[in-house]
């Protein structure tokens, strides 16, 4: 079995649900902690549809604490608008030849961090597990998805593969990407269409569909299918608002990750989402009101910091 050290930065529920399962399919693992918080005390993952949590072992300490040009494989599991952050904090502890992979949601932080470090294979995964902690270092995995990966940039492209195979030999379902823009942009348009609505109207993914609501959603997908007609983008043949309304009815239970953050009074993502149709709609001079009404109704109302 492949020995590579993968080190994952924040120990939030995504940095923990890979440490988990890296480590027990054999990997050693460091795991970064923010420097201002306590380590965890102890590391466990409740896999998919299993009741009992099962420990799991990684190195614990943090950005600052490590030498030099000791990591050559960086997992960034922060939020969005925390990655170029991190990186940069860990940036001296990189090897020459590291390879970064991102797990944030939303588009715009990984092509910032791509663009900051040309020098490194960045690679980004597109995930569809839902994960969520119950105490510091303990990871329930609540959602079975999907993680896409691919690269990012060029140096990406000479190493993606072999952290797809890595990846493999977890029981995380990964899928090579060849693609990894179109993947994340095609995540994206669904929370472009979910999140934001489901923040401001604090409710439920499936209480979408009560007429008022599901207009607005309607907008968003036609809104977010110009932007990405413009960038030449695969659109899906029958169009985004009846893959929108399946993703809305198939997780009808669900708090969207936008509505926690927001019932935490935590940043949210809608930089990333709403905030990055937006900005590239700009570019195209495309008018995307109801992302952009969206967008600042989120800011305003959540107290969120300007960008
Ligand atoms: P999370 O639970 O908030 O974890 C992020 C962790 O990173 C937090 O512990 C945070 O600390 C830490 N952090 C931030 N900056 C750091 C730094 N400079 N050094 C060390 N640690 C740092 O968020 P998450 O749910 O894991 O989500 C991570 C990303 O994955 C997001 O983009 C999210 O949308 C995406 N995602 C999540 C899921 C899921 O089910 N959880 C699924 C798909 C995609 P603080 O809490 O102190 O800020």
């Amino acid at each position: 079995m492949s020995q590579t050290h993968w080190t994952v930065l924040g120990a939030g529920s995504l940095g923990c649900l890979w440490a988990g399962y890296l480590n027990q399919a054999g990997f050693p693992v460091t795991l970064l902690h923010r420097e201002e918080v306590a380590a965890p005390e102890s590391l466990s993952l409740t896999r998919f549809q299993e009741d009992q949590a099962t420990a799991f072992k990684a190195e614990l300490t943090t950005a600052s604490a490590c030498p030099e040009k000791s990591i050559s494989r960086l997992v960034v599991a922060t939020k969005a608008h925390d990655a170029v952050t991190a990186v940069a904090g860990v940036q001296h502890a990189l090897t020459d030849d590291a390879c970064i992979v991102l797990l944030q949601n939303g588009m715009g932080s990984q092509q910032a961090v791509a663009e900051k470090y040309p020098e490194y294979a960045i690679v980004a995964a597109c995930i569809t597990d839902g994960a969520y902690r119950t105490e510091p270092g303990h990871v329930i995995h609540a959602g079975q998805g999907i993680s896409r990966v691919g690269a990012l940039n060029a140096q990406g492209q000479k190493v993606w593969r072999q952290v797809v195979e890595d990846l493999e030999q977890t029981d995380l379902i990964i899928e090579a990407c060849e693609n990894i823009n179109q993947a994340l942009w095609n995540k994206l348009a669904i929370n472009i269409a979910i999140n934001g609505l489901t923040a401001l109207n604090q409710c439920l993914n499936g209480e979408l569909m009560q007429p008022e609501r599901y207009q607005r959603v309607s907008r968003l997908c036609r809104e977010t299918e110009a932007v990405m007609a413009a960038l030449k983008l695969q659109l899906p043949e029958q169009g985004l608002l009846p893959l929108a309304t399946d993703v809305i009815k198939g997780t009808a239970k669900n708090r969207s990750s936008m509505l926690q953050d927001t019932l935490r009074g935590k940043i949210t993502e809608i930089d990333y989402i709403n905030g990055y149709l937006v900005q590239q709609a700009e570019h195209l001079n495309i008018e995307v009101p109801e992302s952009l009404s969206i967008y600042r109704e989120v800011k305003l109302r959540f107290n969120q910091p300007s960008s």
